[in-house]
């Protein structure tokens, strides 16, 4: 069933919202974690502006979306308020609509040289900087963008050559499992990478991008800053 956009469960949400934040809270704790580290990315793809909104007034970092048209679109309707997280593989043709958005934060999803290179030149050309995360297919998933481990260190000098880009981490989706405990040697992996990369002198990489409904749990015990959550907070897709 198809739901009525402008009809929203204000308390649903709010109790769904109270969980996750909870249980983030939870995570944090027995992991010795602070809390402002981990920052909650509301996906809101396939649902209203009007859901997002009162979702992202209960408290979010920031509104996730995973394609360019849905994102621009969420955007009229609500010009300039909400800071946009683009986390879906991103079309080289499409970046200049990122670009003209100061309101799009961060596009996490930096998954080939070539995207690199128009994020830069878009950048560029609309005088900003743009801050984005270079993601790793860390579980080698065929189905995944996203560069190879082993290609990391080839690949960070050629960024860093690239100077209207700021690289603030790394990000993953793995596939889904039926057990976070499955996630999680994929995280400290993700994470593992981080530090190895800090250590060779890219110390500005302080971000994971990594956690969605059914493993953010771990993934903030894994060290996670950020969080992309869907499903957790909005409810199922109807798709
Ligand atoms: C949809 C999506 C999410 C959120 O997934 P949920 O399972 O609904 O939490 C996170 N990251 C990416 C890249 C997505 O496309």
């Amino acid at each position: 069933m198809a739901e009525n956009s402008k009809q929203i469960n204000k308390e649903q949400l709010i109790k769904r919202y109270q969980e996750v934040k909870n249980k983030i809270i939870e995570s944090a704790q027995k992991s010795g974690r602070s809390l402002e580290n981990i920052k909650l990315i509301g996906v809101g793809k396939n649902h209203s502006i009007e859901k997002i909104n009162f979702v992202r007034k209960l408290g979010l970092e920031g509104c996730g979306e995973s394609r360019v048209q849905e994102l621009l679109d969420k955007e009229e309707q609500q010009p300039r308020e909400i800071d946009w997280h683009f986390i879906g593989h991103l079309q080289r043709n499409k970046v200049k609509y990122l670009a003209r958005l100061n309101n799009c934060k961060m596009i996490h999803s930096l998954d080939s040289l070539r995207l690199a290179k128009e994020i830069n030149k878009r950048a560029r050309k609309n005088q900003r900087n743009m801050s984005v995360l270079v993601q790793i297919n860390i579980a080698e998933d065929k189905s995944k963008y996203g560069f190879k481990t082993k290609e990391i260190h080839e690949l960070m000098p050629k960024l860093d050559k690239l100077n209207r880009l700021n690289i603030k981490g790394l990000m993953t989706i793995l596939p889904y499992f039926d057990d976070p405990e499955k996630a999680r040697p994929y995280f400290k992996e993700l994470r593992q990478i981080k530090d190895n990369l800090n250590k060779a002198g890219y110390d500005k990489l302080t971000e994971l991008s990594m956690g969605m409904t059914a493993d953010y749990e771990v993934a903030v015990e894994e060290g996670a800053t950020y969080l992309r959550i869907g499903r957790g907070l909005f409810g199922e897709r109807y798709s």
